[in-house]
């Protein structure tokens, strides 16, 4: 029999954990789980988190577990078996080639002489991402430039991402190597298990999940997003040519409010009419 077949990746803070300030639909969630037990069903969570604390959240918000996991915004590939989370050294390699054979110890001493960056915890630092503090009063755009100078004339291809820690006000820097992005994972992934595009489908909420939303990958953006970034997706989504790759999950439909996981529930509907069965078979119906 012909069995179909579907890898979910979704990003995880506010889009199937409910940590935002819009409501969770009560059943949201079960469904979800129930949704990814399905046969042909293969879950990936793509996240800025590190591996304790997928696992944190995993066990905090009774989430399913996943069969991949990419974390670290990209940097890392884990393949989990009977939980047990094993690296992916293919991914570690082709990342790699972006830092012209250097480390991250390597690359944090090229850039010692820009004071302003004052290195992160160990923790939150791993061999693919080197990551700092940034005061708010800092020019930061300026900082970023004179980073990117230095790593250029190493020949080194990486991508410097500026983001904010709300809760304690301050601006962090991480720089990784170029290719280690989520849409980047999400394609090599793709082509190592060999899923043809329609049977791939992400879903996401915010900012860093924007090249993915865009891209040619059949992408959903929760209900629960803001709606600059609704906006902002629609108008990448058409400049890229790639309006009918993108779902933006209404309240409207399948008798959930779209929100977190009910908005992923909904982007399965709409792209994967193979998996509509699957998706009754767990209590969802339009
Ligand atoms: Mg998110």
């Amino acid at each position: 029999m012909y069995q179909p077949k579907l890898l979910l990746c979704t990003d995880m803070d506010r889009t199937v954990i409910p940590n935002g300030i819009q409501p969770e639909h009560p059943d949201a969630r079960k469904r979800f789980r129930k949704f990814c037990k399905q046969p042909g069903v293969s879950l990936v969570y793509v996240t800025g988190r590190h591996q304790t604390l997928v696992k944190q959240a995993i066990k905090n918000f009774v989430l399913p577990e996943p069969d991949f996991v990419i974390t670290d915004v990209g940097t890392k590939i884990y393949q989990v078996i009977d939980d047990k989370w094993l690296e992916l050294r293919s991914w570690e390699e082709e990342i790699d080639k972006d830092w012209h054979g250097k480390n991250r110890e390597q690359i944090q001493q090229l850039l010692s002489n820009i004071t302003e960056l004052n290195l992160q915890e160990n923790s939150k630092q791993n061999t693919h991402k080197l990551s700092y503090y940034l005061p708010m009063n800092i020019d930061k755009d300026k900082v970023i430039h004179r980073i990117e100078k230095c790593l250029n004339q190493e020949g080194i291809a990486a991508s410097v991402i500026w983001s904010i820690d709300e809760p304690k006000d301050i601006g962090l820097l991480d720089v990784i190597p170029r290719n280690a992005t989520k849409l980047h994972a999400i394609e090599f992934l793709q082509q190592r298990l060999r899923y043809k595009p329609h049977e791939v489908i992400f879903a996401g909420d915010s900012g860093n999940d924007l090249p993915v939303l865009c891209s040619r990958i059949n992408s959903v953006l929760v209900a629960n997003a803001g709606d600059e970034i609704k906006k902002l997706a629609q108008h990448s989504a058409e400049q890229n040519g790639q309006v009918e790759a993108l779902y933006i999950a209404r309240a409207d439909k399948l008798n959930m409010n779209g929100n977190y996981s009910a908005g992923v529930l909904q982007g399965v509907w709409h792209f994967a009419p193979d998996f509509r069965d699957a998706l009754r078979q767990a209590g969802i119906f339009p």
